[in-house]
């Protein structure tokens, strides 16, 4: 059954011509499920009947549903967690700053990437988000909100990379004029260091920020943080990410998690300034939240400011990224994975059990 959330102006425009109907419904219908954000095909009253009555048939609008929402005490950021129509459970975040709204948003069901300070990983990739279901995160939060979304960010759970091909049509309907209409240079993707996907990207030659997952600036030091660094050195990461900057002109944001003990100190520091000296980007400082199955600590804040100085007086753009939400399981991945725990899909910490997923048959499909 086909999703027509999922689907491109131009898909929508094929469609309708197989369903022997004029190209302007394409618009229309577009219009209705991306601007007016309408999810039942009723209520889209300049459709004639006979149309919607066709969609019925074989297609539906992809609705998530609000599971629960935790609200910072802190600062006010709300941690959605949303059912898919299989089962399944995503995280989105919202956070609210002075340039406006911003949501995280997932672009899988869990991640397979195994980075060792992230909640998200622990239990696989268990598959990836449609467009519909990365876009809909967005616009249930507008709807529960009622407060406009500005800025996007895919950096919830989920290596965007390893889901080219819906990431890039999410990114293509988002920034639609006909559709939520939110600007390119607002939306941030975020990667762990896939290689052919950072220089893939960057032949689209879209107005994205890609942000790159560095934490470490020697390649010993990243592998016992990333299994992606055992893949791809840091040398040809960079490089893809300067192919980047050279095809788009937008400076790539270099993403840093400061764990105690293990990429905090003052050598690393001097290796990451003379890694970045000559490149465009900036580097963001983020003082990593724990995770509990995997035993990281968060730097001190005296290690986070010599960190920042060190590069700073180097020349190198850094800031500390205000960490958000500490107070409702701030870091991705933790809260789908306690309300996994509550409903018995994990047995014991660290132990996975089959997640409740429905059949294609359940699904209707
Ligand atoms: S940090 Fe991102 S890429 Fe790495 S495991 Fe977590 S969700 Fe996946």
């Amino acid at each position: 059954m086909r999703d027509l959330k999922s689907m491109s102006k131009e898909e929508l425009g094929r469609c309708m011509a197989e369903l022997g109907e004029p190209a302007f419904r394409a618009k229309q219908l577009f219009s209705w499920i991306h601007q007016k954000k309408v999810s039942d095909l009723e209520d889209m009253t300049n459709l004639p009947k006979s149309l919607r009555e066709k969609l019925k048939e074989g297609s539906r609008i992809t609705r998530l549903k609000q599971e629960t929402v935790q609200i910072s005490k802190l600062d006010g950021t709300r941690k959605y967690l949303f059912s898919l129509s299989d089962g399944n459970c995503i995280e989105s975040v919202l956070m609210r700053y002075r340039y406006g709204n911003s949501v995280c948003i997932s672009s899988q069901v869990g991640c397979g990437m195994g980075c060792r300070f992230c909640a998200s990983t622990i239990d696989g990739l268990e598959r990836n988000l449609s467009a519909g279901e990365m876009l809909d995160q967005i616009d249930r939060i507008q709807e529960e909100t009622g407060e406009r979304v500005s800025h996007v960010v895919v950096m919830g759970s989920g290596e965007p990379l390893d889901n080219y091909d819906n990431l890039l049509r999410f990114l293509q309907i988002l920034s639609d004029p006909d559709g939520s209409n939110i600007s390119q240079r607002n939306v941030t993707v975020s990667t762990c260091g896939i290689v052919p996907g950072i220089l893939r990207l960057a032949e689209e030659r879209l107005q994205i920020t890609l942000a790159l997952s560095l934490h470490a600036a020697e390649d010993e030091t990243r592998k016992k943080l990333m299994p992606i660094a055992a893949r791809y050195s840091i040398r040809e990461v960079l490089d893809a990410c300067s192919v980047y900057f050279e095809k788009t002109g937008r400076r790539v944001s270099y993403e840093y998690s400061l764990v105690s003990g293990v990429n905090d100190t003052e050598e690393e520091a001097r290796r990451l300034i003379r890694l970045l000296r000559n490149r465009k980007g900036h580097v963001n400082l983020i003082p990593v939240n724990p995770v509990v199955e995997r035993g990281w600590k968060e730097s001190a804040p005296a290690a986070v400011l010599r960190f920042k100085n060190c590069l700073e007086k180097n020349g190198i753009n850094v800031t500390i990224r205000r960490e958000m939400g500490r107070d409702i399981d701030g870091a991705c991945g933790q809260l789908r994975r306690r309300h996994r725990m509550q409903q018995g899909e994990i047995r014991r910490q660290g132990e996975a059990s089959p997640c409740r997923t429905m059949t294609a048959e359940e699904r209707n499909e």
